[in-house]
């Protein structure tokens, strides 16, 4: 009989958020599969568990799911942690529950600590809905259509970022977000634990060194926000309307599909205007 895949939450910061079935399961499995092992390590002695480990990183998921499935599949109990939270959100492990479920292996969550959830609950931000995006993209084209998500959303969004990264992302989001509430929620359940509250622009002016891990909760664009960009658009003439998503950064298609959505005629006859446009 094949043994279990374990997806284990580990701590984001405070050794102490980590449930007791989690210990349990670490301690009973025959292997820890592991995206640091060196770090899943400070864990293991916190918890005095001592456990043969594999590494399972994005580097080498393809070649290290196929290892793992063969030890599940030969009944060995399996254990899979990433360095910080919850396997899988914004960390390895998809790969490995996707083929573990293909060969009919059972897949048991251990829910514990993840950075978003962590987040949203003390940010004060509408958390009946939200969109989790993950990381920004760093592809110009794939970060603008984010953006431009993010831009319309009509719900929570919530982002990861690095510190190094944090400033470029704030400055793309100035003209996205404008006036609606951000929450970067830094160091949580660390020592330097805080929650930095302002618009965009107000966040650059209070930030000066980024430091730490963060996540970035954005307010929801209201609904009467996307009308008054709607009626303003509805003003413009064909001319200015080309103009305005210009400004933004979209290439000549993106443009003719987004002016075509918003006055809700056909692409052709859009395109047919701006057709020597370059
Ligand atoms: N799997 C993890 C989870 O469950 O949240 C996320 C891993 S992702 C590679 C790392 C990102 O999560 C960081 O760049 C940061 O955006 C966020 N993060 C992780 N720990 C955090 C913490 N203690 N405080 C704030 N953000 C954190």
């Amino acid at each position: 009989m094949s043994g279990i895949l374990y997806i284990v939450a580990t701590p984001i910061g405070n050794l102490e958020d980590i449930t007791l079935r989690a210990i349990r399961i670490l301690k009973e499995v025959d292997i820890i599969a592991a995206e640091d092992t060196r770090h899943t390590l400070k864990l293991l002695n916190h918890l005095e568990i001592t456990k043969p480990m594999i590494s399972y990183h994005r580097h080498n998921e393809e070649i290290k799911t196929d290892e793992l499935i063969h030890q599940l599949l030969e009944g060995k109990n399996i254990a899979l942690v990433s360095d910080a939270g919850t396997p899988v959100i914004s960390d390895p492990g998809e790969e490995i529950v996707k083929v573990a479920l293909e060969q009919d292996i059972k897949v048991t969550p251990i829910p514990g600590p993840c950075a978003l959830i962590t987040a949203l609950i003390a940010s004060g931000i509408d958390a009946k809905e939200f969109a989790f995006l993950g990381f920004l993209p760093l592809n110009k084209k794939n970060r603008k259509e984010k953006l431009i998500q993010i831009e319309k959303q009509e719900i929570t969004s919530i982002l990861y970022e690095a510190p190094h990264k944090l400033m470029q992302t704030l400055e793309d989001l100035v003209d996205i977000t404008k006036q609606r509430k951000i929450v970067l929620a830094r160091e949580l359940t660390k020592i330097h634990e805080e929650c930095i509250y302002g618009t965009a622009e107000e966040l650059l002016n209070k930030i000066k060194e980024p430091k730490g891990e963060y996540v970035i909760i954005i307010e929801k664009n209201e609904k009467t926000e996307i009308q008054e960009e709607k009626e303003m658009l509805s003003k413009l003439t064909f001319e200015e309307h080309y103009h305005y998503y210009e400004k933004i950064g979209l290439n000549k298609k993106e443009i003719i599909k987004q002016i075509a959505k918003d006055r809700n005629v056909n692409k052709n006859e859009i395109y047919q205007k701006f057709i020597n446009k370059a």
